[in-house]
């Protein structure tokens, strides 16, 4: 099986939104998709290692701010490359507004933001599969929605030569970046940047 086929699926970029006790937390999401019209309903799925899960669980209550292809590197690290539990991502950033429910969602490089209520959820071992009624939601710009395809083509940084017949050996998440040193990659090995697992890194010489 060759499973980069998963990255053929055409999944947009979010940041998902919560707050606890006075605290405001996002972090980024490529799982997130409508699941019924009648009535609007979508679903959010997030690694349990990500502070934002944790809020979403205890409150209930989220929002996803849709990025933009216009969307900077910056604004991908603030939110998909740090943890909540160390740092206060949303420290020094201005770019803000408020929903009716008391959650932030982002106005810089977003589209629409959606506000939704779990009414139910599953849990997936590693992640939880959250299914939330829409309580509110607007359009914001016409600018065309950023997909995780072109994240990986135009916002990315590109990365240094993959191959080369001298060197040490090393791995690299494909997703942030992040390098593991060592000859081989425990299996399950999570990135502690990203929380993507082992499958996610590639074998790369320095
Ligand atoms: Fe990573």
């Amino acid at each position: 099986m060759n499973f980069n086929a998963l990255y053929k699926i055409s999944y947009g970029l979010f940041v998902a939104t919560s707050n606890y006790e006075g605290k405001d937390n996002g972090c980024i999401t490529n799982t997130a998709i409508q699941i019924t019209s009648v009535p609007n309903r979508i679903s959010l799925t997030l690694n349990k290692l990500n502070l934002t899960h944790d809020m979403i669980k205890n409150t209930a209550l989220f929002n996803l701010s849709v990025l933009t292809e216009k969307i900077s590197f910056d604004l991908i690290k603030r939110f998909g490359f740090s943890s909540g539990n160390d740092i206060d991502k949303l420290e020094n950033f201005d770019n803000i507004k408020r929903t009716k429910n008391g959650l932030v969602y982002i106005t810089e490089s977003t589209n629409a933001f959606i506000s939704g209520k779990v009414f139910d959820s599953v849990d997936l071992d590693t992640h939880t599969m959250f299914f939330a009624d829409i309580t509110d939601c607007n359009v914001l710009s016409d600018e065309p929605s950023l997909t995780y395809d072109y994240y990986f083509k135009n916002i990315k940084p590109k990365q240094p030569a993959s191959e080369s017949k001298s060197g040490k050996a090393v791995w690299r998440c494909k997703i942030c970046g992040y390098i593991y040193e060592g000859e081989e990659l425990p299996a399950d090995f999570i990135c502690p940047i990203c929380k993507h697992p082992a499958s996610d890194f590639e074998k790369i010489y320095i």
